[in-house]
C-alpha cells in the first residue's frame, strides 16, 4: 500500500480516490488485456522530480539548459529500447499509443496518401483510421481482413489485391483484438512490390515480443514499430516509435514527434520507461512473458471445453475474444456486468461480423497480462476461466454469483499485486 503522506494532509479529495482505486485494483481479478500493474521502481520514476523540467529537443540537442540528468536518462531509456526490440533508433518522447501512431502517419504520408491497415470490425484499432479520428480527415485508410475468422488466417491475396489497387504508403500490422501471430515477412514481400513502409503497431503485444514469446516484426524487415509502454510492456502510460535502420525516417520521425506535435516531453514518464525496459531485459521478464501465453492457453481450453465459441480459434498470444452471445445466449455488455458483479474485469467487445452493436456486442475480450503479473499460474487460469463461464451461466442467481464472487476474492487474497518484478 502506498502512503501518499503529503497527498492525505494536504488533499483528501483526490487521497481518497488514490485509496479507494488502489483497493479496487487489489480486491478484483484483471482481465483487461490492455491493462496491468507497474512495479513499485516504475512508479517512483513516474512520480519522479523529472516532472518540473523542460527539454525540448533530444538528448545534446535542447533548447534549454540543466539537461545533465535528463540527456544521461532520456539516452539510458532510448539504449535500452533499441536493446530490446532490435532498433537501431528509439523515439521515447510519444505520449502515448495514439500519438505515436499519429506521428507516424505524418512523418511518412503527405495529407491525401493512403494507408492499408487491417480492419476495424477484425480487431485493428482506432488509430487506424476510424471514421471519428482526426487523422481519418488527412489520409485515406483501406483495408484487409481475415480470410477465416475460424482460425484468424489473413487474407493474404485480398492485402497484395488491395495494395496493388491502392498503392498505400504503409502497410499497417497490428491490432487490439486479435489473437494470433501474423506472417510479417508477406507484408514485407507486398510493401516492396508497391513501394510502401512496413510498419507494426504493437502496442498490445510489445511485452510478448521483448520477452521473445512473439515474432519481433523487425527480424523480417518491418521498416517502423509503433507501441504504447503500459500494456504488456508494464511501464508506464506511453508511447514510442523504433526504426530498424533507416535514417531518413528515423530524422523524419524525430522532427515529426518535436517540434511537428508535441512539446516538451515528460521526463518523469521518460524515467519510467526506462525502468520498465530495464525489468523487460531481465531473465525474470522472459519467465513473465512465458507465462502469459501459457495462461491464456489454459483458459482457452476451458472455454473449448465448454463448446463456447472463440474468435480466430484460440489464441497465440496474450488475449482472446469470445463468442457469448453465439454461445451461451449472454450479450457482451451483459457478461461485462455479471462478471464485474463476481470482481472479474474485462470489456464487451465487437466480433468479425458481429450482428449486434459496439454498445451491446456479442463478444467479449480477455487477456491474461494483469493476472501473470501476479503470479497466477495455469492452474488459476483455469479456475478464473470456469468461474466466469459459471456466473455467465448464472446471470440471474444471486446466491451462485456471490459464491463465485468469494471465490475470486479469495484468489486475489492470495495472489497481492507484487511491488518489485525483478
Ligand atoms: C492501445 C492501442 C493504441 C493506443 O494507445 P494509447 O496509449 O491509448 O493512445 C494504439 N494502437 C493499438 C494497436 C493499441 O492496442
Amino acid at each position: 500500500m502506498n502512503e501518499y503522506k503529503f497527498i492525505k494532509d494536504q488533499d483528501p479529495e483526490i487521497y481518497a480516490t488514490l485509496v479507494g482505486e488502489e483497493a479496487r485494483e487489489a480486491r478484483g481479478i484483471e482481465l483487461i488485456p490492455s491493462e496491468n500493474y507497474v512495479s513499485r521502481a516504475v512508479l517512483e520514476a513516474n512520480g519522479s522530480i523529472f516532472t518540473n523540467k523542460y527539454s525540448e529537443g533530444y538528448p545534446g540537442r535542447r533548447y534549454y539548459g540543466g539537461q545533465e540528468y535528463t540527456d544521461a536518462m532520456e539516452t539510458i531509456t532510448i539504449e535500452r529500447a533499441k536493446e530490446l526490440f532490435k532498433a537501431k533508433y528509439a523515439n521515447v518522447q510519444p505520449l502515448g499509443g495514439a500519438a505515436a501512431n499519429v506521428a507516424m502517419y505524418f512523418a511518412l504520408m503527405e495529407p491525401g496518401d493512403t494507408v492499408l491497415g487491417m480492419d476495424l470490425s477484425h480487431g485493428g484499432h482506432l488509430t487506424h483510421g476510424h471514421p471519428t479520428t482526426s487523422v481519418n480527415k488527412v489520409f485515406n485508410f483501406v483495408r484487409y481482413k481475415m480470410k477465416d475468422i475460424e482460425t484468424g488466417e489473413i487474407d493474404y491475396d485480398e492485402l497484395r489485391a488491395v495494395a496493388l489497387k491502392e498503392k498505400p504508403k504503409i502497410i499497417l500490422a497490428g491490432f487490439s483484438a486479435y489473437s494470433r501471430e501474423l506472417d510479417y515477412k508477406k507484408f514485407v514481400e507486398i510493401a516492396k512490390e508497391v513501394g510502401a513502409y512496413t510498419v507494426a503497431d504493437m502496442a498490445h503485444i510489445a511485452g510478448l515480443i521483448a520477452g521473445g514469446v512473439a515474432r519481433n516484426p523487425f527480424d523480417d524487415g518491418f521498416d517502423v514499430i509503433t507501441t504504447t509502454t503500459h500494456k504488456t510492456l508494464r511501464g508506464p502510460r506511453g508511447g514510442m516509435i523504433l526504426i530498424r535502420e533507416d535514417e531518413e525516417i528515423r530524422k523524419r520521425i524525430n522532427k515529426t514527434v518535436f517540434p511537428g506535435m508535441q512539446g516538451g516531453p515528460h521526463m518523469h514518464i521518460i524515467a519510467a520507461k526506462g525502468v520498465a525496459f530495464g525489468e523487460a531485459l531481465t531473465p525474470a521478464f522472459k519467465e513473465y512473458a512465458k507465462q502469459i501465453i501459457k495462461n491464456a492457453k489454459a483458459m482457452e481450453s476451458v472455454f473449448k471445453n465448454h463448446d463456447i465459441r472463440l474468435l480466430c480459434g484460440g489464441t497465440d498470444n496474450h488475449l482472446l475474444l469470445a463468442d457469448v452471445y453465439g454461445s451461451l445466449g449472454i450479450t457482451g455488455q451483459e457478461a461485462e456486468i455479471v462478471l464485474d458483479e463476481v470482481g472479474i474485469t474485462l470489456n464487451k467487445n465487437m466480433i468479425a461480423g458481429d450482428t449486434r452493436t459496439a454498445m451491446d456486442p456479442s463478444g467479449i475480450r480477455f487477456g491474461t497480462p494483469a493476472m501473470t503479473t501476479r503470479k497466477m499460474m495455469e492452474k488459476e487460469a483455469t479456475r478464473l476461466a470456469e468461474l466466469m463461464i459459471m456466473a455467465m451461466k448464472s446471470k440471474d442467481d444471486e446466491a451462485k454469483k456471490a459464491e463465485i464472487q468469494k471465490e475470486v476474492q479469495a484468489i486475489c487474497e492470495a495472489f497481492p499485486v507484487p511491488e518489485v518484478h525483478v
